[in-house]
C-alpha cells in the first residue's frame, strides 16, 4: 500500500510534551534520528501546536504545570480533528497509566527513560497502528477512477502541508458539461469511461512535481498541485477528451484557487475553486475561472449586504422610485400608472441598484422582507397621491419568485392594503415570467387566488423565458409586460421585431394589453404604436424617480385632464 512518509521520504512529525528540560533532552535525542522531533514545555503550548499541525504521535508527560497532561489527553480525545492521533503517556505512577489508557491513551512508557530501544519500538509500533487503522477507516481509492477518496485525500493534503511548505500550491476543481445527459443518452459504461479516461490524464495533462487528485463526487474532480499555469494542463485534458471521445462533445470545465492561502481548512480551499467552477456552469465561451481577489470582495461584500438588511429596512436606507408607464394609444400619451423600484442608499457602500442585491437576497430568502418593505412604501404612496392630488395612480410592485411560494403571502398583501388604505386594483404584481419555470401549476394557482380576489397580475420579462406556448395560452393574468432585451433590439434584428409580434399577437389572444419596456426614443415608441401595443415604459418619458420627483408627472396628469 502506496505511503505518503515512503512516498516523500518524509520523517513522520513527533511532539514530546514534558516540563522537565532533561527528559525532554533524553526522549528528544533517542527519537531524533528516526523522527522530526518538535517540543511543548506545558498542556497549553502543546494545546497551540496542535491545533495547525499534524503529528504521527504525541509524547505526553502526566504531570505538568499550565494545563496538565490528563486534561490535555481529554482534550485531544474529545477533538474530532486530533482524537485520531495517538498519544503516549510518561509517567512513574502505576496508577495513572492505567487510568490514561482508560482515556484514549495508545500506551504508555515508565520514567526514567533508561531503555532507549524499548521506546522506539514502542512508537513505531504505535503509530504503524494508527497509521493502518486510519487508512482503513477511509478506504484510500475511488474504484472507477483510482484516484483518492474523498476522506484520503483531504488527510494525504493535511500531510503535505504540514511537511512541505516551500512550495505554492492550485487547488482546481474538475467538471465535466451536461454528464448526466452523457450517462443517459450514451449509457453508464460510456459515462464510465469518460471519467477514467479524465483520472487517467491528469498527471501527464497537469506535469507537476507535487499532485494529487480525487474523485469526491460523480463527475467532480479535485486537484491539488504545485502552482504554475495550468490552464495549458486543462487544454490537454480537453485535447485527449475530444481525441478519445470525438462523438460525445465533451467540455470540461475548471475553477481554480490559485496559490491558495495554506491558512485556511482543505476543505474551504477546495470550496473556493468549486465557488469559481459553478460560476460558469452553462457559459459556454469560458471553460476556466478563477476564485481570485474579485471573486473573494465579491462575497465580503454579499456578507455585508445580507448583515446590513435589518438595519437598511429600521432606518429606511431602503429607496422606493417610481417610474412611469405611459398609454401610447391616444394622440398624446396617457400616464396610467408607474412601477415601484428599489434603490439601496447605504450610509457607507453609496448607492446601491436592485442587481446587486436582488438576487443575492432572492438566494437567501431576505427578499420576502425587502419586497413586503416595498409593499408598504408603495402602498402609502398610492394612498398619500391620493389624498394630496386628487389623482388615483395605480402603481405595480415586484413580487419575488421567493415570495410565491411563501404560505402567508395573500395575508401580507391584504395587511398592506388595510394598513395604508388602498384597494385591490390600485397595487398591481409583476412576477416575472421565470418564476413560472420554478412550478407552472402551482404559481398558476396562487395568481388565480390573487385574481379572484381583485388583484391585477402582470407577467414581467415576458419572452424572456422559455414557458411553453400551451402554459401561457392558459396562464391567469391581466397585463404582459414584453423584456427590455426585444425593444433593444428592435431595429438590430429581425427577430426581435418578430418576436414582438408574436408576443402581441399572444397578448391579443389573451385579451389583454401589453407593456413595453425599456423604451429609450421616438422610433421605438413609433415601431412599437404601430404593432398595437398599448403601454409603454421607459427612459424616453423618465428613468425611475424618487416620489417627490414623481409628483410633476401626475399634476401634469391632472392638468390635462382638467383641460380636456
Ligand atoms: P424589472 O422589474 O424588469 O424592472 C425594470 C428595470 O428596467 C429597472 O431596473 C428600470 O430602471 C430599467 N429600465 C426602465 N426603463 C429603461 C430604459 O429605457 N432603458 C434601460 N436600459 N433600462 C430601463 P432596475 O430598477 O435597476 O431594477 C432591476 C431589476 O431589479 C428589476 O427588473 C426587478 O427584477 C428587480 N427589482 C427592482 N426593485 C425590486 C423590488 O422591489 N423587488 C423585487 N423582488 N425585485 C426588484
Ligand atoms: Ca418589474
Ligand atoms: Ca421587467
Amino acid at each position: 500500500m502506496r505511503n505518503f512518509y515512503e512516498d516523500q521520504n518524509i520523517k513522520r512529525k513527533v511532539l514530546i510534551v514534558e516540563d522537565e528540560y532533561i527528559n525532554r533532552e533524553i526522549l528528544g535525542n533517542i527519537l531524533m534520528e528516526e523522527y522530526d522531533v518538535e517540543y511543548a514545555c506545558d498542556g497549553h503550548e502543546a494545546w497551540e501546536k496542535l491545533a495547525p499541525s499534524e503529528y504521527s504521535l504525541i509524547l505526553l508527560d502526566l504531570i505538568m504545570p499550565v494545563l496538565s497532561g490528563s486534561e490535555l489527553l481529554a482534550r485531544i480525545k474529545n477533538d474530532p480533528n486530533l482524537k485520531s492521533t495517538p498519544v503516549i503517556v510518561m509517567t512513574s505512577e502505576q496508577d495513572a497509566e492505567v487510568d490514561s489508557i482508560r482515556q484514549g491513551a495508545a500506551d504508555f512508557i515508565t520514567k526514567p527513560y533508561d531503555m532507549p530501544e524499548v521506546i522506539l519500538a514502542r512508537c513505531e509500533r504505535i503509530i504503524k497502528l494508527s497509521e493502518d487503522a486510519r487508512i482503513i477507516r477511509s478506504t484510500e481509492r475511488d474504484t472507477l477512477t483510482g484516484l483518492y477518496s474523498r476522506e484520503y485525500f483531504f488527510e494525504y493534503i493535511r500531510r503535505i502541508d504540514t511537511y512541505i511548505k516551500d512550495i505554492k500550491r492550485d487547488v482546481l476543481v474538475l467538471n465535466i458539461n451536461h454528464f448526466r445527459l452523457i450517462n443517459e443518452m450514451y449509457g453508464r459504461s460510456t459515462g464510465d469511461r469518460v471519467l477514467k479516461k479524465v483520472a487517467d490524464t491528469i498527471n501527464e495533462a497537469f506535469r507537476s512535481s507535487l499532485i494529487i487528485a480525487s474523485r469526491p463526487v460523480a463527475d467532480t474532480f479535485y486537484i491539488y498541485c504545485e502552482n504554475d499555469g495550468k490552464e495549458k494542463g486543462i487544454g490537454l485534458l480537453q485535447e485527449q477528451l475530444d481525441k478519445t471521445f470525438p462523438e460525445l462533445k465533451l467540455r470540461l470545465r475548471a475553477g481554480i484557487y490559485q496559490d491558495a492561502d495554506m491558512k485556511i481548512a482543505p476543505e474551504d480551499r477546495f470550496d473556493r475553486a468549486k465557488q469559481a467552477c459553478d460560476r460558469i456552469r452553462g457559459d459556454y465561451l469560458s471553460n476556466v475561472s478563477y476564485y481570485d481577489k474579485e471573486f473573494h470582495v465579491r462575497s465580503v461584500y454579499n456578507e455585508r449586504l445580507i448583515k446590513d438588511v435589518d438595519s437598511a429596512i429600521k432606518n429606511h436606507d431602503f429607496l422606493v422610485y417610481y417610474q412611469p408607464k405611459y398609454n401610447i394609444t391616444g394622440d398624446t400619451p396617457k400616464l396610467c400608472s408607474a412601477e415601484a423600484l428599489i434603490r439601496w442608499k447605504h450610509p457607507e457602500l453609496g448607492m446601491i441598484s436592485p442587481g446587486d442585491f436582488i438576487p443575492l437576497f432572492e438566494h437567501n430568502g431576505l427578499i420576502q422582507k425587502v419586497d413586503n418593505y416595498v409593499w408598504e412604501c408603495a402602498a402609502r404612496q398610492v394612498d398619500e397621491w391620493k389624498k394630496k392630488l386628487g389623482y388615483t395612480l395605480p402603481v405595480s410592485v415586484n413580487v419575488s419568485r421567493i415570495d410565491l411560494f411563501d404560505p402567508q403571502l395573500e395575508e401580507k398583501l391584504h395587511k398592506v392594503l388595510s394598513d395604508s388604505g388602498i384597494t385591490e386594483k390600485e397595487l398591481m404584481i409583476e412576477i416575472t415570467e421565470s418564476a413560472y419555470a420554478d412550478d407552472a401549476a402551482k404559481v398558476m394557482e396562487i395568481t388565480e387566488k390573487l385574481r379572484s380576489e381583485g388583484f391585477k397580475i402582470e407577467i414581467d420579462d415576458f419572452g424572456s423565458g422559455y414557458s411553453s406556448l400551451n402554459m401561457i395560452m392558459n396562464i391567469p393574468v391581466d397585463v404582459l409586460k414584453l423584456d427590455r432585451s426585444f425593444v433593444k433590439n428592435l431595429k438590430k434584428d429581425e427577430k426581435s421585431l418578430m418576436l414582438v409580434e408574436i408576443v402581441i399577437g399572444i397578448a391579443r389572444f389573451l385579451n389583454v394589453p401589453v407593456v413595453a419596456e425599456g423604451v429609450e426614443d421616438e422610433d421605438q415608441i413609433k415601431t412599437l404604436k404601430g404593432m398595437g401595443c398599448e403601454i409603454v415604459q421607459g427612459f424616453y418619458f423618465s428613468r425611475p424617480v424618487p416620489a417627490e420627483e414623481f409628483e410633476v408627472f401626475i399634476k401634469k396628469e391632472v392638468e390635462r385632464n382638467d383641460n380636456n
